[in-house]
C-alpha cells in the first residue's frame, strides 16, 4: 500500500500519545470522539490519531491539534458502564492533516502520510548498532527496561522505528514524545534518541550512586545500632552493663542522697527516661548532665555552726588590723544569731572603698563561724540568667550562680557572698536584681527555683553577705533587706600597720621567703605607701609590696644573701621613680585660690578651686570637668554674692562689668557632688574683693542660697587627706560633728577645726 493520503475520521487525544508499531488503549467520552470512532468502524477501522495541545480542551478546533499524528488500526471496542468506551489501537504510520473535509459531528480530515523511507547508508547501520549498544547500557543501569524490550529492540534493524521504540520507553513526557514524533527523517530521530539514551543512563547511573549511598548509610546506621544493643545485652548478661550500671548507680545514689519530694521525683523520672535513650547520644548525656546536678548539690550536708565570740574575735583579729567598729559589728551580729540560735538574721552589707578588706573580712567571718565560703561577684552581671540559671530547653543549659556556687560550697550553710551587689546592672534580659531579692528573702528563699533544675532548693541556712563600694546604686528593695556597715579608708598610718603586720609577712611568705627576710624601716614604709600609691584601701601597696618581694628575691640570689634591708634608695631602684607626689601647700595668703575637700573612689584628695575676675558682662565660667550638681552651686555661690554686695563692700552693679571664671584644676577627672559649695563661693568672694585667702585652710561643705551651710559624706576621708597635705584649720559643716569621733585623735587634734552654720564663718576663718 503506497497511498499518499487518506480521507480519515480525527480523535484528539488528551495527554497521551501514539508511535507507528505500538499499542495503546484509552478511554473515550467525547460525543464528537465517539462520532469519529463510529465512522472509522464503518469505514476501514482506520483512525487518525493526534495529541491536542492544550489538555483540558473540551472541543479542540483543527488549529488546536499538533501537527503530526498518528493513523491507526482500531483493534478491539469495549463498552464500560455510562457513556464511556475503550479502545485499543495499533499505530501504523505518521501523519499530517492535509485538509480539513467536515467538522459537523465530528472532523473529517485528508491526512497525508509519512513513511519512512528505508535508509542503506553504513552510517545509519552504525547508528542502529550504537543505539542497541547505548540501550543495552540503558537497561543494565534502569531497572525500568525488561529483558524482552532489549531482545526486542535487538531484532529490529529500521532506524526509524528503533528510535519510536526508544523514544517510547524511555521518555515520560508526551511533549518529548511528541517531539519525536514529529521528526520525519528516521537517521535524525535515531540520533536524536541516541543522544536521549546517554542522558538518561548518565542519569540512572547517578541516581543508583545516590541510592546506593544512602542504602549504605542506612545499613550502617542499623548496623551500629544493632551491634551496640548486642554489647548492651552482652553486658546486662555478665552484669557489668554500663548503662544500666549508669541507671542503677544512679538509683543508688538517688536512694542514699536525702532529696527533696519533688527532686526525687524529677529524679526518678530522669532515671527512667535515660534508660530509653541510646548510651552516648546527645540527649542521653542532657540526661546524665541534669541527673548529676541534682545529685550533686549538698542535700542535708550541713557543717557544724561555731557560735564561740572569743574564737570569732580571735580569727577577725589575726586576719585584719583596725577596723575595730566593724569587727564589734560582726561580733555583736553573731551573738545575736546564737542568741536566737538560727543563723537568720539580716543581710550584711559592707560598705566602703576597693580594697579596704570586705571582701577578707567576710571570708574571716566564715572561719570564724566555721562555715564553708563562696563568692560570687555580681560586677556586671546584667541577666537574670545568670542567677537563675537557662531553661534546660536551650541547647548547652546550665544552672545560675547561685545553684553553681551551693554546689562548689558542698554544705547547705556555707557564707555565700555577693561581691559588688551595687555594680549590678538590668536591661532587656531580665532583672537580676529582682532575682537577687528571692534570693535573700528569708521568707522565700527556702524554696528557691533555679530555671534550670526546676525543683525547689533550700537556701534557708545560708548566711548571705553583700558587699558594695556605694549604696547609692543598690535598688530599694534590696537595701531595705539589708543591714549596712561601713568599712572606712584607711589612713596612712593603718596603712602603715597594715602593711608591717600582714601584707609584708603575707607577701613574703607567698614569695618563698621567711618573715623578715626583708627589713624595712617604718620611714622606708611611709614612703611606699605615700609615694607609690593612692588609694583608700590597700590592695595597691599590697601589689606594690609584691613587686618589692620579687625584686629583693633576685637580689638575694644573685649577692648570696640570706637578708636584705631595704632602703629609701633601694626602694627607689625596687619601684621607680615616685609615682605620687604632693605639692606643698602654699605659705602665703592669695586671691581667688581657695583649698577644697573632694571625696573620690581612692579616698580624699584636696582639690584648689580657682576664680579670676575679667572686664565683661557679669557671665559665669566654669571648667574643669564639672557635673551638674557642681555647676549648679556654682550658680548658687554667684547668687549668694549678688545678692550680699553691699556686705561684702561690692558695688551693687559690679557684675555689669566683670566676667568670673571659676576653674578645678586636674581637670581630667570628673568631679562632681555639692560639697564644693563653700569652696566656691569663698573663691569668688577673695577675686571680687581682692581680699587673700589664707592657704593653710582647707574647707568642705555644701550651701545654700541663703548661705546656710550644710553637711557632706565621707568627712574621714577628705580630713585625712588635709591631713596629709599639712592643713592647719578645717572648715566643716557644723552637722558633721558627729562624724569626728571616726577620725583618730592623733589626725583631729592636729587642725584648728571650725564648725560652720553660716558662709559668715568659713569667710571669716579662710579671708586674711
Ligand atoms: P575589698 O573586698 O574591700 O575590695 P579585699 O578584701 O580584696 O578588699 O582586700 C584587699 C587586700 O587587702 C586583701 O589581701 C586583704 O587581706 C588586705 N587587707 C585589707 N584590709 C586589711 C586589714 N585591715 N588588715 C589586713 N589586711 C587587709
Amino acid at each position: 500500500m503506497n497511498l499518499k493520503t487518506m480521507e480519515l475520521p480525527v480523535l484528539p487525544l488528551r495527554g497521551i500519545m501514539l508511535f507507528p508499531g505500538m499499542v495503546l488503549h484509552f478511554d473515550i467520552a467525547r460525543p464528537r470522539s465517539i462520532a469519529a470512532l463510529e465512522q472509522a468502524m464503518e469505514a476501514g477501522q482506520k483512525i487518525f490519531l493526534v495529541a491536542q495541545k492544550q489538555e483540558e480542551q473540551e472541543e479542540p478546533a483543527p488549529a488546536d491539534l499538533c501537527p503530526v499524528g498518528t493513523v491507526a488500526a482500531v483493534r478491539q471496542i469495549m463498552n464500560l458502564p455510562g457513556e464511556n468506551i475503550r479502545v485499543l489501537v495499533e499505530g501504523e504510520v505518521r501523519g499530517t492533516i492535509q485538509e480539513v473535509l467536515s467538522e459537523e459531528n465530528y472532523l473529517l480530515a485528508r491526512i497525508e502520510l509519512h513513511r519512512d523511507r528505508v535508509p542503506r547508508s553504513a552510517e545509519s547501520k552504525a547508528l542502529v548498532r550504537t543505539a542497541q549498544d547505548l540501550f543495552d547500557e540503558f537497561a543494565r543501569s534502569s531497572q525500568r527496561v525488561s529483558t524482552e524490550m532489549v531482545e526486542g529492540l535487538r531484532q529490529q534493524e529500521k532506524p526509524g522505528e528503533i528510535a519510536d521504540l526508544l523514544a517510547s520507553s524511555i521518555l515520560q513526557k508526551w511533549q518529548e514524545r511528541q517531539e519525536m514524533l514529529e521528526e520525519m527523517d528516521p537517521v535524525k530521530r535515531l540520533e536524536k534518541a541516541c543522544a536521549l539514551l546517554m542522558r538518561e543512563t548518565e542519569l540512572a547511573d547517578t541516581e543508583k550512586e545516590i541510592q546506593s549511598r544512602l542504602r549504605k548509610q542506612v545499613e550502617r546506621s542499623q548496623k551500629d545500632y544493632y551491634l551496640r544493643e548486642q554489647i548492651r545485652a552482652i553486658q546486662n548478661e555478665l552484669g557489668e552493663g554500663d548503662d544500666a550500671d549508669d541507671q542503677s548507680g544512679y538509683r543508688k545514689r538517688m536512694e542514699e542522697t536525702p532529696l527533696n519530694e519533688e527532686a526525687r521525683a524529677k529524679c526518678e523520672k530522669e532515671i527512667e527516661r535515660m534508660g530509653r535513650i541510646a548510651p552516648g547520644s546527645p540527649e542521653y548525656i542532657v540526661s546524665e548532665t541534669y541527673i548529676d546536678w541534682i545529685l550533686d548539690l549538698p542535700w542535708g550536708k550541713e557543717t557544724e555552726d561555731s557560735l564561740d565570740l572569743a574564737k570569732a574575735r580571735e580569727v577577725l583579729d589575726r586576719e585584719h588590723y583596725g577596723l575595730d567598729k566593724v569587727k564589734e559589728r560582726i561580733i555583736e551580729y553573731l551573738a545575736v544569731l546564737r542568741m536566737k540560735k538560727n543563723m537568720k538574721g539580716p543581710i550584711l552589707c559592707f560598705v566602703g572603698p576597693p580594697g579596704v578588706g570586705k571582701t577578707s573580712i567576710v571570708r574571716a567571718i566564715a572561719e570564724a563561724v566555721n562555715r564553708k565560703f563562696v563568692r560570687m561577684s555580681l560586677g556586671g552581671v546584667r541577666d537574670e540568667a545568670e542567677i537563675r540559671g537557662h531553661r534546660k530547653t536551650y541547647i548547652g543549659s546550665m544552672p545560675g550562680r547561685i545553684i553553681t556556687g551551693m554546689k562548689q560550697a558542698g554544705s547547705m550553710n556555707p557564707v555565700f557572698l555577693f561581691d559588688e551587689i551595687d555594680k549590678m546592672a538590668s536591661d532587656f534580659r531580665g532583672d537580676p536584681a529582682s532575682a537577687m531579692l528571692e534570693v535573700l528573702d528569708a521568707e522565700q528563699n527556702f524554696a528557691f527555683r533555679d530555671h534550670y533544675m526546676e525543683i525547689p532548693f533550700d537556701l534557708s541556712k545560708v548566711m548571705f553577705i553583700t558587699t558594695a563600694n556605694s549604696v547609692e546604686t543598690i535598688p530599694e528593695p534590696l537595701l531595705d533587706r539589708m543591714e549596712l556597715i561601713e568599712v572606712p579608708s584607711y589612713t596612712e598610718e593603718e596603712k602603715l600597720q597594715i602593711l608591717k603586720r600582714h601584707l609584708k609577712p603575707k607577701q613574703e611568705a607567698e614569695h618563698g621567703m621567711a618573715a623578715g627576710t626583708i627589713r624595712m624601716s617604718d620611714a622606708v614604709m611611709r614612703e611606699m605607701i605615700e609615694k607609690y600609691t593612692r588609694e583608700a584601701g590597700v590592695r595597691g601597696l599590697e601589689r606594690v609590696m609584691a613587686k618589692c618581694c620579687r625584686k629583693s628575691a633576685v637580689y638575694l640570689l644573685e649577692n648570696q644573701k640570706k637578708r636584705i634591708t631595704v632602703t629609701s634608695s633601694r626602694l627607689h631602684e625596687f619601684l621607680g621613680a615616685a609615682r605620687y607626689t604632693r605639692e606643698p601647700l602654699e605659705k602665703e595668703a592669695r586671691v581667688g585660690i581657695v583649698n577644697g575637700l573632694a571625696w573620690t573612689s581612692v579616698g580624699g584628695e584636696t582639690l584648689e578651686v580657682e576664680c579670676v575676675l575679667m572686664p565683661g558682662k557679669g557671665n559665669l565660667k566654669l571648667t574643669g570637668q564639672l557635673g551638674d550638681v557642681m555647676r549648679e552651686s556654682a550658680e548658687a555661690a554667684f547668687s549668694w554674692v549678688r545678692a550680699h554686695s553691699a556686705e561684702l563692700g561690692l558695688e551693687e552693679d559690679f557684675y555689669t562689668k566683670v566676667d568670673l571664671h571659676i576653674h578645678l584644676p586636674e581637670g581630667a577627672v570628673p568631679k562632681d557632688g555639692p560639697s564644693a559649695g563653700v569652696t566656691m563661693t569663698t573663691a569668688l568672694v577673695s577675686a571680687l574683693t581682692g581680699r587673700k585667702v589664707r592657704q593653710d585652710v582647707a574647707m568642705t561643705g555644701e550651701m545654700t542660697l541663703r548661705g546656710r551651710v550644710l553637711p557632706i559624706g565621707g568627712l574621714k576621708e577628705k580630713t585625712l587627706a588635709a591631713y596629709r597635705a599639712g592643713v592647719r584649720t578645717l572648715v566643716i559643716p557644723k552637722e558633721n560633728h558627729k562624724d569626728l569621733e571616726e577620725i583618730p585623735a592623733y589626725v583631729r587634734d592636729h587642725f584648728r577645726i571650725v564648725e560652720a552654720e553660716e558662709i559668715q564663718q568659713v569667710l571669716k576663718t579662710a579671708l586674711v
